[in-house]
């Protein structure tokens, strides 16, 4: 033993100036990582057959319930330990067949004439596809998740507001009545996380509806969360307040929210809206689980996962297939390289996330019951991006500690360690009932934003959209941090 010490002790200083000898093992075992995951991936793979193969995941319908049992087959080919489907009950909203959203505007016909001569504009998408006239146009468009239908068509003016203080504004002055309400806040493109000016806008499409609603609207329109100025309309979750009536609600394309607020003086303009998706009653659902048992501690989990279900726009690839499959390569990384995990590993694909989060809600009650003791979870739902970094949930104390493994990551790229939260799916464990895990560590993986709010929630989040590099790096990434925290956690 000795001797094996000195010989990493010798290969750490002369390999790894300024790494300790337990370092210098760990960056040649993290090298092994990536080099498996780079030369051998089998996340894209994977990704491209759940994607191909099964499409979008909504909660509750066919293809979800198709797609986990997929799941579970495939995580059991590869051999784990133990792969369970673990039950749990999930809404059902269904989009339904009819989405219609049109406008009708004297001064959009004028400025679609005008099209030629449209400096100034800063976008023109929209105008290239409608430059034929015509009274009516349809526009790209589709209902929030969880909307309530139209009962038939709704017609109307239209309003437009930039702001939380504009709709008051507006609404207090009455303005807001009768009206089909376009939330029209743009991104803020200043800010260098896409998911900070996701955060500043997000309440127009998860409580715009109400907001509204309390001001005499028929319905809303919400501009697409995204900052990409295109055709493609972006769902999402929204929420009514239940002592105010419901209406319905969509979201429209960026592009088209542009045009429409550039055509609001439009006394002529008058908005139709179709719609009728529904909610049914709830439906067994699972969370699909794999282990690698620990060596030395059995009893003592380390959980790392994803949302397996989707929206029904796209593919649901990068969100959050593309988390599924770091997860599992995470834990087929490991396995293929002959790693012995200290703590039980789990890989977990979490269902409904996306609008009920019930999953996670019946993994930490489950994980409660049975007293399974959670040292830390990691979860990854920012998309299949180059990775960068992740987000802790720790004290100050715990995120020093992991910094220090900077130096070990730093060569594959990986340089954040954000005091921050780790994601909807891992919460639970830590505030749910389940009390032996209040004290554990937290984390979620950090890919580079830039692009994410191309594709999130929208038709164009299909496979084509992910890069097997950048995929199997996070897949990587995450195995060299769960790695670490296997070597690491419970050593005192
Ligand atoms: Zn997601």
């Amino acid at each position: 033993m000795k001797i094996q010490w000195f010989s990493w002790l010798i290969t750490g200083a002369l390999i790894f100036p300024g790494l300790n000898a337990q370092q210098a093992s760990d960056s040649l075992f993290i090298r092994r990582i990536f080099d498996e995951a780079l030369v051998n991936g089998h996340a894209y793979k994977k990704l491209e057959e759940l994607c191909k193969g099964y499409g979008s995941r909504l909660s509750g319908s066919d293809q979800a319930e198709r797609a986990v049992f997929w799941a579970g087959n495939m995580l059991r080919s590869y051999g784990f330990d133990t792969v369970m489907l673990q039950p749990c009950m999930v809404p059902r909203w269904q989009r339904g067949g009819t989405e219609l959203l049109k406008v009708s505007s004297p001064l959009l016909n004028k400025r679609l004439r005008q099209f030629n001569d449209t400096a100034g504009w800063a976008c023109e998408a929209l105008e290239e596809r409608y430059r034929k006239q015509a009274s009516w146009y349809t526009l790209p468009a589709c209902a929030l998740g969880g909307s309530v239908g139209s009962n038939g068509i709704i017609s109307g003016r239209m309003c437009v507001v930039n702001s939380q203080t504009e709709l008051q504004t507006l609404g207090k002055a009455g303005k807001l009545k009768g009206c089909l309400v376009l939330f029209n806040e743009p991104f803020d493109e200043t800010k260098i996380s896409t998911f900070s000016a996701y955060g500043g806008c997000v309440y127009q499409r998860v409580n715009g509806a109400s907001m509204a609603a309390r001001y005499g609207a028929l319905a809303v329109l919400v501009r697409s969360m995204s900052n990409s100025c295109d055709l493609h309309p972006h769902t999402g979750v929204m929420h009514y307040v239940d002592s105010l009536p419901k209406i319905p609600a969509m979201a429209v394309a960026t592009s088209v929210a542009n045009t429409l607020a550039a055509v609001a003086n439009d006394r002529d303009l008058v908005l139709t809206m179709h719609l009728d998706c529904q909610t049914l009653p709830d439906r067994q659902s699972h969370n699909a689980i794999a282990e690698q048992r620990g060596a030395i501690f059995p009893q003592r989990y380390i959980a790392f996962g994803g949302h397996f279900d989707s929206w029904d726009q796209g593919e649901g690839a990068h969100d959050d297939g593309a988390g599924c499959m770091h997860a599992f390569e995470a834990l087929r990384l490991l396995k293929a390289l002959g790693y012995t995990p200290r703590h039980t590993l789990r890989c977990v694909f979490w269902m409904n996330e996306e609008n009920g989060a019930r999953g996670a809600a019946a993994y930490a009650d489950h994980a409660a019951v049975a007293g399974e003791f959670h040292v830390a979870a990691i979860e990854s739902d920012r998309g299949g991006f180059t990775p960068r970094g992740f987000s802790i949930d720790a004290e100050d104390a715990r995120i020093d500690s992991i910094k220090t493994w900077a130096p070990l990551l730093a060569p594959y790229g990986i340089h954040l360690f954000e005091k921050g939260g780790a994601g909807v799916d891992v919460a639970p464990l830590k505030h749910g009932p389940s009390s032996i895990n209040r004290g554990m560590l937290q984390m979620g993986l950090i890919p580079d934003s830039q692009r994410y709010f191309d594709y999130h929630h929208a038709e164009t989040d299909v496979f084509e959209s992910v890069n097997r590099r950048e995929l199997h790096l996070g897949a990587a990434t995450l195995a060299a941090m769960i790695y670490l925290l296997d070597q690491s956690l419970d050593r005192d």
